[in-house]
């Protein structure tokens, strides 16, 4: 146990630079911590935690999490790994080392520290569900050998990682499975709908339907997310997850598409691409649990989280 230093508490960030990582920096530094962020810059950036640097209370390391690391921390989120299909799959042998050799980096230093330590797994490990909506208890429909499985299966061995140092090692955990989220900050080129459909209605170019367009997804703003990890991650240390968390409200990619165009004013067209292998069907989470145990559900509704998402890339792409 690290003795108190009677001053704010550390908090290790990995994955800092990215999507969710700078957001969660800036809302535990908002909160008074001092905070790390270790990353090796492989999908984020340092233009995301740019406007943190002049804070003292702050440091960003470059650092790989498939190597271990040594710190004196209080509290540990584990972020790091690509959260895209098409960055995860641009080196799927990187992508599983990051989720399980960094798991276990992480958790040795937790177990050092007996630091809680709080994972970021995702609504992937559902794989294609045959249970819908997804509760926690459903133990998902992944196939072990595709194109996404160095994400999920990746994610699913982090997360019995997890529960494995918590059982042998009495390591406090937390694990929470992410559905998709969206928001500022998100890479413009990095393949996700949301990202790319903002783009290309803002270029004027066709928006890509991959199939049908009749997949679902159910989509959270970025703000509520953080809102939500930091929540479980102070509930009491009996609470060790898995956990969903994700807004409920589901909808096709055909909607979104509808939706984006509506409201960036675009007079782009639908293109039809092919559906990239085991694309899930369906997608949305069960938060009876998430409700339950920390009073948790999405504030943001899904046109004004759109609308702060277009202007945010509309001022830092197209200004
Ligand atoms: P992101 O790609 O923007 O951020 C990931 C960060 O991890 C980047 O800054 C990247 O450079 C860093 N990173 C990757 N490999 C690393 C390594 N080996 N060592 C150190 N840093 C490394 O993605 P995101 O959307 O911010 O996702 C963050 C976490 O949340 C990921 O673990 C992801 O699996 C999980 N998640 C996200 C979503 C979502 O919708 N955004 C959904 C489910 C789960
Ligand atoms: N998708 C799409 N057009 C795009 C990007 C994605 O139709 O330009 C679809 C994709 O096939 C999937 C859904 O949108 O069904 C969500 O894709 P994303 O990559 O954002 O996340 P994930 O599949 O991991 O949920």
């Amino acid at each position: 146990m690290i003795p108190s230093r009677g001053y704010h508490e550390r908090i290790l960030v990995t994955g800092g630079a990215g999507f969710l990582g700078s957001h969660l920096c800036e809302r535990l530094l908002d909160r008074g911590a001092e905070v790390v962020s270790v990353d090796n810059y492989f999908t984020g950036s340092r233009t995301n935690i740019g406007h943190l640097l002049a804070n003292p209370r702050f440091e960003a390391l470059r650092h790989d999490i498939t190597f271990p690391i040594h710190l004196e921390v209080d509290r540990i989120y584990n972020l790091a790994c690509p959260a895209s299909p098409v960055h995860y799959q641009h080196d799927p042998v990187q992508t599983t080392k990051t989720s399980v050799h960094g798991a276990i980096n992480v958790l040795g230093l937790a177990k050092r520290l007996q630091a809680p330590i709080l994972q970021a797994s995702t609504s992937e490990v559902y794989g294609d569900p045959t249970v819908h909506p997804q509760t926690e208890d459903y133990w998902g429909n992944v196939n072990p050998i595709g194109l996404r499985a160095c994400y999920d299966e990746g994610k699913r061995c982090a997360e019995t990682l997890f529960f494995d140092y918590h059982r042998q090692h009495a390591v406090p955990i937390k694990v929470v499975r992410i559905f998709n989220t969206y928001g500022p900050r998100m890479h413009p080129n990095d393949g996700r709908v949301v990202s790319n459909f903002i783009m290309q209605a803002l270029k004027g170019e066709p928006l890509t339907i991959y199939g049908e367009g009749q997949q679902t997804r159910s989509f959270c703003y970025v703000d509520d997310l953080i809102d939500g990890m930091i929540r479980f991650m102070e509930a009491g240390p009996e609470h060790t997850g898995p956990i969903n968390l994700g807004n409920p409200v589901e909808i096709t990619i055909l909607e979104l598409a509808e939706k984006v165009l509506q409201l960036t004013g675009s007079s782009s067209v639908l293109e039809r691409r092919p559906l990239p292998s085991d694309d899930p069907k369906q997608r949305r989470p069960d938060i009876g649990r998430a409700k339950a145990v920390i009073g948790w559900e999405p504030k943001v509704s899904f046109d004004d989280g759109l609308e702060r998402t277009i202007h945010s890339f509309r001022s830092r792409y197209f200004s």
